[in-house]
């Protein structure tokens, strides 16, 4: 395994080729007993000074693909606040210590995206701990595999377009105003957004939305000089996947369908949101991102 994600090196190897054991956790999950072990980039993220002074606000921060991001972005420069589920403080507290020894401000604030209060003190008080916003990642997310459309309840079609789309819209109606030129939004959607596995049809459905959401956004604000873009990743080893978002069953066999032949890591995903938060890809707007080891996407 490689010791800095600048080095050269085969990708197909960069990261083992993993078969997970069927394994299940109560929702929302923990990082901390994924097994075998995410890579958030702990260990190998280096910075390169391009987020310097922003603050950036990460939902579902405390994980997998957020998690991965929130370091990644504290490395560039950054003060992040992440959100999360209170169930979910041992992994932020991690997160968090993470930030801080970057020399940046780190802070957990748990909440419900579900609950439409919350979004608007979320924006409030991430405001007050960071003296502003300027990046926002909507990344916290709900998905759960049922074989059948007679399977998914009507609670479950609920919680998860409450999770995913309803929590997208409160967040960004609330933050909206307080962004000013220069700020970048970025949505984590999903390969499921066009290509949808049978056995995530509330899930899918819910990411084609956000992309469909975010890049009409990204026209609204283009003009005002706040970019919106998206990322879609492909299978990475998240505690969302063991939770319910997978059949047991396919676990051990979880992304070597991919072209690359492996499942991604949180890690890899990190640099796509880097990216889109920096001033770098100031002409890319209304973008999605696809980072999933080769599948084809439009
Ligand atoms: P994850 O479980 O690490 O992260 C999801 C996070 O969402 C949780 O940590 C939790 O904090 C948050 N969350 C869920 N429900 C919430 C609620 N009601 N209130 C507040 N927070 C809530 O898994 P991940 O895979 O890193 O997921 C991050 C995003 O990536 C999700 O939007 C997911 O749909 C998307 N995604 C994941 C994959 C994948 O293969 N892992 C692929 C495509 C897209
Ligand atoms: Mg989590």
């Amino acid at each position: 395994m490689t010791n800095d994600q600048l080095s050269q090196d085969n990708p197909v190897d960069r990261h083992p080729k993993i078969t997970p054991d069927p394994q299940d956790q109560d929702f929302p999950g923990l990082d901390a007993k994924l097994d075998p072990k995410a890579d958030l980039g702990e260990t190998s993220y280096r910075g390169t000074g391009r987020l310097e002074g922003r603050r950036a606000l990460i939902t579902g921060g405390d994980s997998g693909i957020g998690a991965a991001t929130a370091i990644a972005f504290a490395r560039e420069g950054a003060d992040v606040v992440i959100t999360h589920l209170p169930d979910e403080q041992p992994d932020a507290d991690k997160i968090v210590e993470l930030i801080r020894a970057e020399g940046r401000t780190g802070v957990s604030i748990p909440g419900d995206v579900r609950d439409r209060q919350f979004n608007t003190e979320l924006v409030e008080r991430a405001i007050a701990e960071l003296g502003g916003l300027d990046v926002v990642v909507v990344n916290a997310g709900k998905q759960v595999s049922r074989p059948a459309i007679t399977d998914i309840t009507d609670e479950q079609f609920d919680e998860t377009v409450k999770t995913n789309v309803y929590g997208m819209f409160w967040l960004l109606k609330d933050v909206v105003p307080h962004l000013e030129a220069g700020a970048s939004i970025i949505l984590t959607t999903s390969i499921q957004a066009y290509s949808p596995s049978d056995h995530l049809l509330d899930y899918a459905m819910t990411k084609g939305a956000m992309n469909t959401f975010g890049k009409g956004l990204a026209k609204q604000l283009a003009p005002k000089g706040i970019r919106v873009n998206l990322v879609a990743p492909g299978p990475i080893w998240t505690p969302l996947q063991v939770v319910e978002g997978q059949p047991k069953e396919k676990l051990p066999k979880f992304g070597v369908g991919q072209p690359i032949g492996r499942a991604g890591q949180p890690v890899e995903l990190a640099p796509a949101y880097v990216f889109l938060a920096s001033a770098e890809s100031s002409y890319v707007i209304g973008e999605t991102l696809n980072v999933n080891g080769g599948v084809d996407s439009p």
